[in-house]
């Protein structure tokens, strides 16, 4: 059978915000593009308060939403920081249902009380930390987090443990923050053999002065048994412009990559973009000036209620991100984070957009979707799971070769479930007794870890 012309839609991932689009924001009105793609402007322009936000966005929006903002500034665990790019991709005719809205900015009326079983580090970095700030965890790889600020702070961040100021409900652990501490991450790596991988994360590299790139690439790609390294940035996301007007950070990042690349190595950037409407024309200038110098980027999505469960919105994000050059390479379930509960989704959802999204573009370019299972046993397929009690929200997964012979858990968020099974988790008796019983039924009795 022949196959039918593609209607014009099928062409929307080609097509990104081109144009001033900012001067649509009061604030940036007078903006000019010289000034809006200087990094240090967007640095120093960062929302971090409601006065900040009322300032950008007055005459868009009603005080109603600015009070409500107000409210969950107070009350979320992540300090607040949106860059003015970030600001410009909001549609603020619909800020309450906006996606880049719901990553950034928190609302005191969204937010919904949280799972019974929910804590801080529900990933356990810290127990397999043997220096501050590395965690390894897997066989053969390791993750190294040199800093703890970033360019925006998410509402969602699985390290909320550490990233960012210390707010109204959460004092934050520090991680290896100093050059002697970074030595001992490097000493460390060195007398591990098996260490082939290195993930360097945060916070995020993009706050990295250029002389701490080179000074951590160069540490790491001389310990002869790194084979592999990826910086971590949510930059390209939230203010690509970075990459074009920081050309002593870029060329960085594009020396380490080179250097590997001549030790038979290989350095990528990995990213995270959530939503299709990110991406605007400066994040295609940007991409495109990283793969023009050969730089292999990445993508790491979490699936957020409201922001990318949507099959069609994360087909639209692969789709344009592939189109940029850029690979769809996981999109994890939103870990079990305290204060966010309204932005987590079911395992269901994410096995209902995986189907969704295979088959649209190249198999390299389709995310896997994992569930990095919380308690430490790192990433699983959410197909895997050995058991999965759909009607009290509980998947059970198993990591053979991460942590053999123990079971790890991921609840659904609480206020998805009907409203008797929410009953049986309010009861801590009933709620073991609803663990035990998935667990039994995954194949138990293995040791349980638990969340
Ligand atoms: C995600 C992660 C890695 C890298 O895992 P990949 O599946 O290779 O992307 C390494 N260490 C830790 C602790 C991680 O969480
Ligand atoms: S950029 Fe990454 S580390 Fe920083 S707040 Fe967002 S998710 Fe957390």
């Amino acid at each position: 059978m022949i196959k039918l012309p593609a209607p014009p839609e099928a062409l929307e991932h080609t097509r990104v915000r081109e144009g001033e689009f900012w001067r649509d924001i009061p604030a940036y009105r007078d903006v000019n593009e010289a000034t809006f793609l200087d990094h240090i402007w967007q640095g120093r322009h960062s929302v971090k308060s409601p006065e900040e936000l009322f300032e950008a966005v007055k005459g868009l929006v009603d005080p109603a939403f600015i009070e409500d903002a107000r409210d969950g500034f107070t009350r979320a665990p992540m300090a607040v920081r949106v860059s003015p790019y970030m600001i410009a991709c909001i549609d603020w005719s619909q800020p309450y249902a906006d996606p880049i809205r719901t990553q950034f900015i928190p609302l005191g009326s969204r937010l919904i009380p949280d799972h019974p079983r929910l804590t801080l580090d529900s990933l356990h970095e810290l127990e397999d930390s043997p220096v501050p700030g590395l965690t390894h965890r897997y066989a053969d790889k390791a993750l190294f987090l040199p800093l703890n600020v970033c360019p925006v702070y998410c509402r969602f961040c699985t390290r909320s443990y550490a990233i960012g100021a210390d707010t109204e409900l959460v004092d934050k652990v520090p991680l290896a923050t100093t050059p002697k501490q970074w030595q001992e991450a490097f000493d460390y790596i060195a007398s591990r053999p098996e260490l082939e991988d290195i993930v360097i994360s945060g916070g995020d590299v993009y706050q990295l002065p250029a002389k701490s790139i080179l000074t951590i690439g160069d540490a790491l790609l001389a310990i002869p048994h790194i084979r592999r390294m990826r910086f971590a940035t949510k930059g390209p996301a939230v203010m690509p412009m970075k990459i074009l007007s920081d050309p002593a950070w870029t060329d960085a990042i594009t020396a380490v990559v080179d250097k590997g690349r001549a030790l038979g190595k290989e350095v990528a950037v990995h990213t995270h973009f959530n939503n299709p409407n990110e991406i605007s024309w400066i994040t295609r200038d940007a991409m495109t000036l990283l793969f023009s110098r050969g730089i292999t980027v990445r993508n790491q999505s979490v699936l957020i209620r409201g922001v990318n469960d949507d099959p069609a919105v994360m087909q639209l994000l692969v789709k344009r991100l592939g189109y940029l050059n850029v690979h769809a390479y996981y999109v994890y379930m939103h870990d079990l984070v305290k204060g966010v509960e309204d932005l987590r989704t079911p395992i269901q959802t994410a096995i209902d957009v995986e189907k969704f999204v295979r088959g649209s573009t190249a198999g390299f370019n389709t995310p896997t979707f994992v569930c990095d299972a919380p308690g430490g046993g790192g990433k699983r397929d959410v197909h895997s799971f050995d058991h999965y009690d759909r009607e009290n929200g509980i998947a059970v997964y198993s990591a053979p070769s991460v942590k053999p012979g123990k079971h790890f858990v991921y609840f659904d968020p609480i206020d998805t479930l009907a409203a008797d099974a929410q009953r049986r988790w309010r009861h801590p008796a009933e709620a073991e007794a609803m663990i035990a019983e998935a667990i039994e039924k995954a194949g138990g009795p293995r040791s349980y870890v638990p969340a």
